[in-house]
This record gives structure tokens, C-alpha cells and sequence, in this order.
């Protein structure tokens, strides 16, 4: 850091003090610093300062403090995400919205919670299920990622197959523009066409348009059942046939989760079940909805599959349904306690592409001379592709990195994308234009400049840095 950068972070942190902040809310030293300069990427940088307001004015406070001296601002929840998205510079100032974690209104006639961005999505799923209602998205990170957070990567979760991801909840935001004005879109209405839908343009921004400082969100009333089944198959292209068998069968899973067979190998150890040892592809299909519709469902998904399948459990309580989810809840500890230096993506393809995008991930392996681990949400082709690096080998790492480039590409020739929940952050802004036209970016850019005009809210994310 240079002596000018410590100066201002004094000068900053004196001020903000001086204007009601407490000692907690102004984070100015490097070993506190330290906690708000990474996220799962596990990229670590020292930002300027840290500040956590308790409520808007202050968050107001800090735009303009932050605006007189032209400083780059840097969104943060639980810093959870896996794309970089809240990875700060050097000479930018974090602000962390994890104070702002109040539910602020559960209104159970209009079935929507108006809450704050720093409530832990959990804790509101927990909240809303006390009273009889449902709020459905599950990214895995759910017990300490923020709702601002799901809100803007649009996280999603196994549940995805049957209800969307976050934006899909998203009935309205507020937000602050790096300039300190406020925006609010969206409102209760379920139907709502008034002007141009800012609320969807928000949802997956990243960070890089507004602050989001408010949401309201659709909720729905619980499932009074859930019915848990584990089919193990001998092929991908077996299972990928089930999964579009039971849609034509009006079969309506909640969750189509998939582990292939290197998946299956790395957990087959710690599973409180035995696997067949010819099992290749493992679904895990969850069926949700009333008893009794939940019930012949069930039945059908038996009867459609107990030729087909090497296997089938289904859960008849609570513990024999948490046993079946060990299969995929152990799955990423254990790939990364094999593999702790993996690349990790999160491709999405269409459903019918699954087999497809399996089989030349494989031949790609094999070119490669490196495992690829592939699991994920069969429901909705969103795949966990991991390359498997040896920390010993160098030259696995140099493969590995240049493979990442060979993935995208046999991704998007399939008509997918290169992120299904994860978000674009840093870490593929190298990749955004092998995706999009240069009309299409140039559009994005237009949109990002008219929020932003100097480029100073979260700077060289989605975009990469000029
Ligand atoms: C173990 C693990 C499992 C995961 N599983 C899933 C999964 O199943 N599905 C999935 O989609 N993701 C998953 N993730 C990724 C991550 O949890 C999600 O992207 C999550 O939505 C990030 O929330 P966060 O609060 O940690 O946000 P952060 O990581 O702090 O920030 C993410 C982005 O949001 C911006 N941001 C945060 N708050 C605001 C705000 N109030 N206003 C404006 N911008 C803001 C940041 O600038 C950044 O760009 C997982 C991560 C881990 C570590």
C-alpha cells in the first residue's frame, strides 16, 4: 500500500467515525481487511477500506463520502460466490451489507417477504416455513449466503427444475446508484408492465449496476410432502433418457440431481448405502407436492424405471431421505479433498444436450490426460464440470487452464452457456465475448454506463478490466 492510500484510508475511516459509524462498521486494518478481500475463487486482495452500514442513510453516507474522492465502490454479502464477483481493488473501498439482515415484512395475504439484503437465505426459508410458507431457491451455499447476494449472481439450486431460480422470486427491488440516488422497481402486483423491467435487469447484475438495498419476494405455500428416490443407471445417455421419460410421463420432480461415474467413485466410500458396482450415472429425484399426487407420482417413477435401473431407493422417513442426499451433499468436500487445486465450472447446456456435452467432456479427459468430474442439476443442465489438477504437477495446471477454453467453446457449439448460477465475475470476463456478438456487449455496455457513467461500481467484473 502505498503512503497516499494510507493516508486516505485514515483520513476515510476518520471521517465516516466522525459522522456516526461505529469502530465494527469501519474495517481500515490489514488483518481485518484481509476477511473482506476473497471469496470461494480463493483470490485474496486488500481493498482500501471495509464499511458495513446498519440502514440506508448510511449506506447513502458512504456514496457520497466514497464520490467526493471518485472511489471505486465493491458490493459484498458472505462473499460466497465462485466467480470473483465481489473480489475488491486495491484503491476501492468494500461495502459489506451483511448488517443489513432484517426481515422486514412477512406478508402472508400477498404471500411476499419484503427483506433486506444481508438476510442469510436459510434463515428467511426457515422464517417463512414457520408460517406455512415456502420460499424455494437452495443454492447449496444457503446457510450463509446473503439474499442481495443470491439476488445479484441469480443463484439457483436442485430445486430449480420445478421452480426457477431466484429471479423467479424477485418481485421488486430498491437500490442505490454509485451516485447515491435511490431506484425502486418492481411492487406487490402480480401483474406489473409498467415501463421497461429494471427489476429483471438487476437480478444477475453482479453488483456492477446498483446497490440493492431492498427486495421483495414471492413466496408460495409449503409442499405438504416430499418424496426422495436415488436410480442408479449403467450409462449417462440411460440416465439422460430417464430424465426426459419422466417429464413425458408427467412426471414433475422437484429435483434431478446427477453424479457420474468418477463422482460416484469419490463418494462411493463415505455413502451409508451400497452402489452397484456397475453404477455409472446416479439420479437423485425429489417429488414434492401433496400427499397423494406425491404418492402416485412416486409409484410411476418406480414402475417406469425398475427395468432400466441398476437400483432404485426410495426414502421412506426424514433420516433415509438425509442418507440419500449424503450422496451429493459429500460429493464436493470430496472431490476437492482428491483434487484441492480443481478448476470448477458451471456450464449449462439445454436438456437434451446433457449426453452430448458428457461424452465430449470425456473425450476431452482423455486428450488431456486429466479427470474431468462432472455432477450437477440433470433437471435443468446446469453441470459442475471439475478438471482434477495434481498440486505436485505443474504442467497438469498449464493443461488444465487451457482446457477451460476447449470446454467453453464445446459448450456454447451445444447451444449453452458459459454459466448456469455462478455469474461471469473475474474469472471468465475473458470468456464473455466467446459468447456474445459485439453488438451484444456493446448493448450490455451502454446499459452499465448509463447506471454507472465512471465505471467506478464493482469495475472489471462481467466486462474485463480495459
Ligand atoms: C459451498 C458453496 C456452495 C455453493 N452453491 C451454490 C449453488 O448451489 N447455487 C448457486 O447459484 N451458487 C452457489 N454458490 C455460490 C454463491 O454462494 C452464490 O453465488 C451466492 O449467491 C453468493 O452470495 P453472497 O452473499 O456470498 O454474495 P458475494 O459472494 O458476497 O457477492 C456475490 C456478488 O453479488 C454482489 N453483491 C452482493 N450483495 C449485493 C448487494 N446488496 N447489492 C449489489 N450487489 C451485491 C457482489 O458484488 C458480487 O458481485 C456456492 C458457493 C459455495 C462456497
Amino acid at each position: 500500500m502505498t503512503e497516499l492510500s494510507s493516508i486516505l484510508r485514515r483520513e476515510m475511516a476518520l471521517k465516516l467515525l466522525k459522522s456516526g459509524f461505529i469502530p465494527e462498521q469501519v474495517v481500515a486494518t490489514e488483518a481485518a481487511l484481509s476477511c473482506y478481500g476473497y471469496d470461494a475463487t480463493r483470490q485474496q486482495t486488500e481493498p482500501l477500506l471495509a464499511l458495513l452500514p446498519d440502514n440506508e442513510k448510511q449506506l447513502k453516507t458512504i456514496l457520497k463520502i466514497a464520490g467526493e474522492k471518485s472511489l471505486k465502490i465493491f458490493p459484498r454479502g458472505a462473499g460466497s460466490g465462485m466467480s470473483g464477483g465481489s473480489i475488491p481493488a486495491e484503491d476501492g473501498i468494500i461495502v459489506s451489507l451483511t448488517r443489513m439482515k432484517q426481515i422486514l415484512e412477512i406478508d402472508e395475504d400477498n404471500m411476499i417477504a419484503t427483506v433486506e439484503p444481508g438476510v442469510i437465505t436459510g434463515e428467511l426459508q426457515e422464517a417463512v416455513s414457520r408460517r406455512g410458507l415456502f420460499y424455494p431457491p437452495d443454492p447449496a451455499s444457503l446457510a450463509f449466503s446473503t439474499i442481495g447476494g443470491n439476488v445479484t449472481e441469480n443463484a439457483g439450486g436442485p430445486r430449480a427444475v420445478k421452480y426457477g431460480v431466484t429471479g423467479n422470486f424477485v418481485m421488486g427491488l430498491e437500490a442505490y446508484l454509485v451516485n447515491g440516488e435511490k431506484i425502486k422497481c418492481g411492487n406487490k402486483c402480480i401483474k406489473s408492465v409498467s415501463g421497461y423491467d429494471l427489476t429483471s435487469l438487476l437480478v444477475g447484475s453482479e453488483g456492477t449496476l446498483a446497490i440493492i438495498s431492498k427486495i421483495l419476494l414471492k413466496l408460495l405455500p409449503a409442499p405438504e410432502t416430499v418424496k426422495t428416490s436415488l436410480l442408479a443407471f449403467s450409462s449417462m445417455t440411460a440416465a439422460a433418457q430417464a430424465v426426459n421419460a419422466m417429464f413425458k410421463q408427467q412426471i414433475n420432480p422437484s429435483t434431478i440431481e446427477f453424479l457420474d461415474q468418477h463422482s460416484i467413485n469419490a463418494v462411493r466410500p463415505a455413502l451409508p448405502f451400497t452402489l452397484p458396482k456397475a453404477a455409472d450415472t446416479v439420479l437423485l429425484v425429489e417429488i414434492d407436492g401433496p400427499e397423494a399426487t406425491v404418492k402416485t407420482q412416486a409409484e410411476k417413477l418406480n414402475r417406469l424405471f425398475q427395468d432400466e435401473a441398476l437400483l432404485i431407493i426410495d426414502a421412506e422417513n426424514e433420516t433415509e431421505r438425509e442418507k440419500l442426499w449424503q450422496a451429493r451433499r459429500k460429493l464436493s468436500p470430496a472431490i476437492a479433498n482428491i483434487a484441492p487445486h480443481k478448476i470448477n465450472e458451471d456450464i449449462a447446456v439445454p436438456l437434451a444436450a446433457i449426453p452430448e456435452i458428457i461424452s465430449r467432456l470425456e473425450s476431452l479427459s482423455k486428450e488431456i490426460d486429466l479427470p474431468i468430474v462432472c455432477f450437477g442439476h440433470a433437471g435443468d443442465g446446469n453441470i459442475h464440470v471439475n478438471v482434477m489438477l495434481d498440486k505436485n504437477d505443474p504442467s497438469q495446471a498449464i493443461r488444465g487452464h487451457k482446457a477451460i477454453d476447449r470446454i467453453f467453446t464445446l459448450t456454447l457449439e451445444l447451444g449453452g452457456t458459459l454459466s448456469g448460477e455462478h455469474g461471469i465475475g473475474n474469472t471468465k470476463s475473458a470468456y464473455f465475448n466467446k459468447e456474445w456478438t459485439p453488438a451484444t456487449i456493446a448493448t450490455m455496455q451502454a446499459l452499465k454506463k448509463a447506471f454507472d457513467p465512471g465505471n467506478r461500481l464493482n469495475p472489471g467484473k462481467i466486462f474485463p478490466l480495459k
